[in-house]
């Protein structure tokens, strides 16, 4: 409880700290691995029309929980007041009964959070309430924006004053200082002043609204519990899984440029951007949605199987097991095995009560690295040529411990599949990924990546391949601008984005 930002709720309040105050212990320390996946930064629900708001907006953060584990918020609204409650750590541990027991209301939003731009602190959990001209407003938002350098400072010279280091409040303050009449009106006008990646919830006292910017780069679906005894519950979330839990049943994805609004009157929506190409991110079907999720209106399952598929048609070669390098590489595996008819077994077996950070008793835990996530199961891979297939290589440090854990494993051959191109640029639209410099695959050759992770062979996906498996005849434009460099919006570089963030502290 001590670690929790309360807003709102009379008697309860906690003061917001400045972010050089902010330090939460127990948290930061160091990670597992020294190789990390890419990370997502954030997962997002709405619930609109549910006596128990909050506790609903909870179960769809529990099922979000991959797409960010350091922080996460629930805001609520009961038509008068606005409460908000975040804390560091996993959705379970900040959310107890008695923290649940706080958010009243029948409208909620909610974000769990793995942060890109802004410091890491409590101040930047989401969502973000801000009282505004336009009234109270709660916002959370997947994604980051390329352009927040300069609307920040156009704000600022306007007399805004921002209460977080985080992008998200920029769309807030925008909002608050747009010279249209209506508040729909002015948050329409404020996402067409915006770039780059965002799928967002916000509330009002008595308003929900949905919008993802014109490009569709993160995902945001739309679905509806029936209530026979009255206005049926609309919920919003950033992959379908969430709504099994909430036994909603999914309507349909929030469109690219798409604004929805729900009242107790219904549904709204308008179109505030059109005629901009669509770019959703391929890498949600390479690693970040879960498998049992629906997005960009491809299951993700089938899009993953299908990578496994066109691995083995463009790149097989003779070997005794599939082993996939869980949980990532599960999926595409189960394609390979299929195809290609050899068997699939779980080689490797991870620890799942190992958590993305740790505090270390010792400096010498973090030679453990991999181990202590990933185990072999020798009597699997003994005297056996392995195929190996995992999702990506980032810094091939990690692929190289495994390939080398395999093999002390006693495996005879090693031979490693990706299921997606080689990574050699950066992602600016939400995706935590390391500079150019550090990316294996941007500065070498593959051959030179297989001697370094000490593979018998490897191979990656195609470009047409892993677009061919992530589109399955539903006619989706994606961005693939980490394998290419060829990014959809003007381009930025990570640098540009920080300042503005630095700025405030
Ligand atoms: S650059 Fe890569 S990770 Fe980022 S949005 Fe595009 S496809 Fe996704």
């Amino acid at each position: 409880m001590s670690h929790l930002l309360i807003e709102g709720i009379p008697g309860e309040e906690t003061r917001v700290p400045h972010p050089d105050e902010v330090r939460v212990e127990g948290h930061t320390s160091s990670t597992v691995e020294d190789d990390p996946k890419l990370r997502e930064e954030c997962g997002v629900v709405a619930i609109h029309g549910h006596p128990d708001a909050a506790r609903q907006t909870y179960l769809g953060l529990y099922a979000l929980q991959h797409r960010g584990q350091e922080s996460a918020g629930i805001a609520t609204a009961d038509g008068t007041s606005l409460s908000n409650i975040k804390g560091m750590g996993l959705v379970a541990d900040i959310f107890t009964e008695e923290v649940l027991a706080k958010l009243n209301g029948n409208m909620a939003i909610g974000h769990t959070r793995y942060s890109t731009t802004g410091d890491s602190a409590l101040l930047n959990a989401q969502p973000i309430r801000v009282d505004s001209t336009k009234g109270l407003i709660a916002i959370a938002h997947n994604g980051n924006l390329v352009n927040l350098g300069n609307v920040r400072a156009k704000l600022e010279r306007e007399g805004a004053f921002f209460q977080t280091t985080s992008d998200s409040e920029i769309i807030v303050q925008l909002i608050a200082h747009s010279r249209e009449g209506t508040l729909v009106d002015a948050i329409a006008d404020s996402l067409r002043q915006v770039d780059g990646a965002f799928s967002i919830v916000m509330m009002t006292r008595d308003r929900i609204f949905a919008a993802r910017d014109p490009r569709g780069f993160r995902p945001l679906s739309m679905g509806r519990i029936t209530n026979p005894d009255g206005p049926d519950t609309i919920v919003f979330a950033s992959e379908t899984c969430a709504f099994d839990l909430l036994r909603a049943k999914f309507e349909r994805d929030v469109q690219p440029g798409e604004l929805v609004m729900v009242t107790r009157d219904g549904v709204t929506s308008r179109q505030y951007s059109t005629g901009i190409p669509q770019s959703s991110c391929i890498f949600e079907h390479v690693y970040f949605a879960r498998p049992d999720s629906k997005i960009f209106n491809r299951w993700v399952q089938e899009s993953r199987e299908e990578m496994g598929r066109q691995l083995v048609r463009e790149s097989h070669v003779d070997a005794d097991l599939v082993v996939p390098v869980p949980d990532s590489g599960v999926t595409a595996a189960i394609g390979y095995a299929a195809e290609s008819g050899l068997p699939f077994r779980f080689g490797l077996i991870r620890n799942h009560y190992v958590g993305r950070t740790f505090i270390e008793p010792e400096q010498r835990v973090r030679d453990f690295g991999v181990k202590l996530k990933l185990n072999p199961v020798r009597n699997l891979l003994e005297g056996k040529r392995i195929i190996l297939v995992d999702d990506s290589i980032i810094r091939g440090t990690t692929s190289r411990k495994i390939v080398r854990m395999v093999r002390a494993a006693g495996a005879k051959e090693v031979h490693l599949r990706i299921s997606c191109p080689p990574t050699i640029s950066p992602c600016f639209y939400g995706v935590d990924t390391p500079r150019k410099k550090d990316l294996i695959a941007a500065n070498n050759s593959i051959e030179e990546i297989r001697r370094y992770i000490e593979a018998d062979s490897l191979a990656y996906l195609s470009l047409e391949g892993l677009q061919k498996a992530c589109d399955g005849g539903e006619g989706n434009r994606y961005c693939i601008a980490c394998y290419t460099g060829d990014y959809p919006t003007q381009w930025v570089d990570v640098e540009d984005i920080l300042p503005a963030a630095a700025a405030v502290r």
